[in-house]
Formats: C-alpha cells, structure tokens, sequence
C-alpha cells in the first residue's frame, strides 16, 4: 500500500483556520499563539474498512519490511504519512510488549491488569516512538532543501537520550539541554556518547525549555520538544498497539504518568482516530498521574479544570522525567481528559518508591515514573474507583535500568522520604558453607512468612 496518497497538516488546537505543511517550521499558530496538532484526512482514511486496516497492521507487526516493521512506522498512514519511506529514520521502535501483571494484580484482587512496557525500546523509554517521527521529518525537510543547522530539545533525560540517538543514526547535529544535576547518570551519558552537543545548564527543566524556545527561533534549529505535535503522532502508536495486542478489544482504564503532558494527549488522539476510523467503538477511561512534588495538573483537575491553569515550581522528586510544573501540553491534555472521562491523582515519593518496588517482587524493574502510575492504581482500586474487574493498562514509560540511582538508594534505603518497605541487600558472608546454609535457611523462612512466594 502506498501511504503518500494520505495527507496530513498542522492546525491550531484552539480552532484558527491556520494550516501548515509538515515539513514547516512552525510550533504554534501563527495568529493566536496556541499549539499545534496534526490534523488527518480522514475522509480519505475512512476509504478503506476497519477490517482492512486491522488486517493491514497486523501483517506488519513483526516483519522486517522497510520501514513498517516498526510499531509505529507500521501505522505510517495514520501517523505520518507525507514522509518518503527512504527518509525515515527508524530503528523499528514500538512493538513493545504488554506484561501480564499477574501475580502483581493478585496483590489488588484484579486478574486483568497489564504493564505496557514502553520503556523495552531502543533508548529505554517511549520517547523514541516520537522521535522517530520528528527526525524522520527533519531528514526529509533536509532532503528537500531546507537549511536546518542542528535539532536542540530541553529534556528531563529521556528526550535528549531519544534525540541524540536518534539523529546520530541519520548523521544530523544534534544539540540537548539537561537540568545540572537533575537527571540519573545513565540519561546524561546517553546523549554523551551518542555525540550531542550536551549543554548543562544551572536552572531546572522549565528553565532549559524558555532557552531552546529562544535559541529556536530564527528557524535555523529544529526545535525538537513535545509542543512540536509530530513527536505526538508517533506517540499516538501506544494505543493502537494496545488494542492491538488484545485482538482489537478496547481496555477499561490506562493509567499514565504525565510531566509535560504531551503522551497523555497522544494516547487520546490514538483512541480518537481509530473510532473515527471504526477500527474501534468504545473508550477507555484515562487516568493521568502525577508525582505529588509536581502535580500543576492535579490541582488544576481539584478545580474542575476551570480556574486559569496555574504552572508551580515543581518540588524535587524521585519521579524525575516528570519533575516539571509548568506543563507545554495542558490544554491538551485537559482536553484529553474532559473526552476520557478522565482522573488525575497524585502519588508521593514513599508511595511511588514502594509501589515501584512491589512491583519488582513480582518480576518487574520499574522506573519511578511507572511507580508513580502503579501507586495510583493502588490509591484507586482501594477507593473502588477501579473495579478489580476492570482490564486496566499501565503505561510504563521507562526502563528501569536508567535508574540505578533510585533502584540503590530504595535498597539502602537513604532515598528521602521514603521507608523502604521492600529493601533487599546482598549479605555479606565468609566462603563458610555451613555458615552459608545457616543463612539461607533463615532467609527462606524468613521470605516465605512474608508471603514473598507462590507456594508455602
Ligand atoms: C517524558 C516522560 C514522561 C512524561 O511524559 P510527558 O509527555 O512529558 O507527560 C514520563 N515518564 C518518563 C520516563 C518520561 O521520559
């Protein structure tokens, strides 16, 4: 199938009659000042059935075709389809896989409770399913003449790691603003040895993103950032990979956890094109959560979302990929949840630091960021805002391997404000075998009373 007789534009998110092509360098309306969105002909879409397109991405998913054997590449003419496949860049991101929580959800009472692992991706975070777009795009704008010097983006981490891979793989300069001192060492050398430009800057991550919408507006740096709308089409492939993976089937709740509140409106635009597609005829609800030291959202939602929206000066948290208080994304992402009949909730750093280390009892490696997700699953199934029959999704956004930090502080436990309920050291021993057998009993006793085990 030929994606390029599909179209799509940039339009204004709060109605302008502004379009823009694609390959524009343009990040907000022109007349009014808001965002952007990519707006799809759907007309020409909807031309071809609901069984069609089903039968079409799932013939992709898992083959090694150019360039649709990436879970978001495999989607292409919903996503981005005005890009020459031979300027894509991909490294056939997506297709991650959803890990039945099975004895996590015993734990709650709930027997139909998933992980999305968005995290088992390329640069260990689901930031590569956007980034894959926005360079693509960068690559083909350069292709077709344009004088693009570098792309720069202000990150918590996982962006700059995404971006910096991301354009090494294509050859284009890429330059990263990291918060000093606020994001784990793996993020930082992440852009380092992909060959970015890492510029550290003494101010927090509101204060890196003021500098490269500065440094980005004479045109000649791409700015790489989630207020550019295409990083949230490839975003957008999260929720039909999700139905996907159920046999087209539609969950009942997606937790997911939200700084610059840029994922939560593509997992809700995924949603709404595949109903205006037909591909699906029910939504899920979407509950967004945040960590309670940067929780702009979260207050805003106690209002009703109504009063003007009030940015904080976010608290340090654990949760670092979402330690921001002044979120790009709000008015989507308020938008998104007004149509998802959506729930904010918040979790502090005990609770996100335990509930991420509940979960890696149970085989899991969780990142703060899903900690934060999974102690607001607890918070809402104990309310019984959850039914424990509900099929409930949690997005996990990274690999917890980025986080050594967090994972070594939790079992020391000298992370602040937090009680390690679950901390396990190593046991330091003399090579005695009878002193180790000794040992191991005790622990074995000691575990199983606990209730560690599937058997007593
Ligand atoms: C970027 C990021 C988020 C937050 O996504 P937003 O689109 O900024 O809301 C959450 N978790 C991780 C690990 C991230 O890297």
């Amino acid at each position: 199938m030929n994606a390029k007789r599909y179209h799509a534009e940039f339009r204004c998110i709060a109605g302008c009659d502004e379009r823009y092509g694609l390959d524009e360098i343009v990040y907000r309306c022109k007349r009014c000042g808001n965002l952007l969105e990519v707006h799809h002909d759907i007309d020409l879409l909807r031309r071809t059935s609901p069984k069609k397109w089903r039968e079409i991405f799932d013939s992709r998913a898992g083959k090694n075709t150019w360039p649709y054997g990436s879970g978001v590449w495999g989607k292409k003419e919903l996503v981005c389809p005005e890009v020459d496949n031979e300027n894509i860049v991909s490294m056939f991101e997506g297709n991650t896989n959803m890990f039945w929580a099975k004895r996590l959800g015993q734990m709650i009472g709930m027997n139909d409770l998933w992980i999305k692992m968005c995290g088992n991706s390329h640069t260990g975070s689901f930031k590569d399913l956007g980034m894959t777009v926005l360079v693509s795009m960068v690559n083909e704008m350069i292709q077709r003449g344009k004088n693009i010097k570098a792309v720069a983006c202000a990150s918590t981490g996982d962006t700059s790691a995404a971006l910096a891979a991301y354009c090494a793989y294509a050859g284009i300069p890429s330059i990263v603003f990291l918060p000093y001192n606020k994001i784990s060492t793996a993020q930082l050398v992440q852009p380092m040895s992909n060959g970015s430009i890492v510029l550290s800057l003494d101010t927090n991550f509101d204060g890196c993103m003021k500098i490269v919408q500065e440094i980005t507006k004479d045109n000649s740096i791409y700015l790489a950032n989630s207020m550019n709308s295409l990083r949230i089409e490839g975003q957008k492939s999260i929720s039909v990979e999700i139905v996907q993976q159920f046999d087209w089937e539609v969950p009942d709740i997606i937790i997911i956890p939200g700084g610059n509140l840029g994922n939560v409106s593509a997992l809700g635009n995924g949603f709404k094109m595949m109903l205006e597609l037909g591909i699906i005829t029910k939504k899920p609800r979407i509950v967004l959560a945040q960590a309670q030291k940067a929780n702009p959202l979260y207050l805003s939602y106690l209002k009703g979302f109504n009063e003007p929206f009030e940015p904080i000066t976010p608290g340090k948290t654990l949760a670092s990929a979402i330690q921001i208080g002044d979120p790009v994304s709000v008015q989507k992402a308020i938008k998104t949840l007004k149509e998802f009949n959506g729930i904010v909730e918040q979790a502090s750093e005990d609770e996100l630091a335990n509930a991420a280390a509940l979960s890696d009892k149970t085989g899991l490696y969780s990142c703060p960021h899903t900690g934060v997700a999974l102690a607001v699953l607890f918070k809402l199934v104990e309310k019984g805002t959850i039914s424990k029959k509900d099929r409930t999704i949690v997005i996990s956004t990274a690999h917890g391997l980025k986080f050594s930090e967090f994972k070594i502080g939790y079992h020391e436990a000298t992370l602040p404000e937090v009680s390690s309920r679950y901390a396990n050291m190593p046991i330091e021993l003399k090579p005695d075998s009878d002193r180790v057998l000794e040992v191991l009993n005790k622990e074995l006793t000691k575990r199983r009373n606990m209730g560690m085990y599937a058997l007593t």
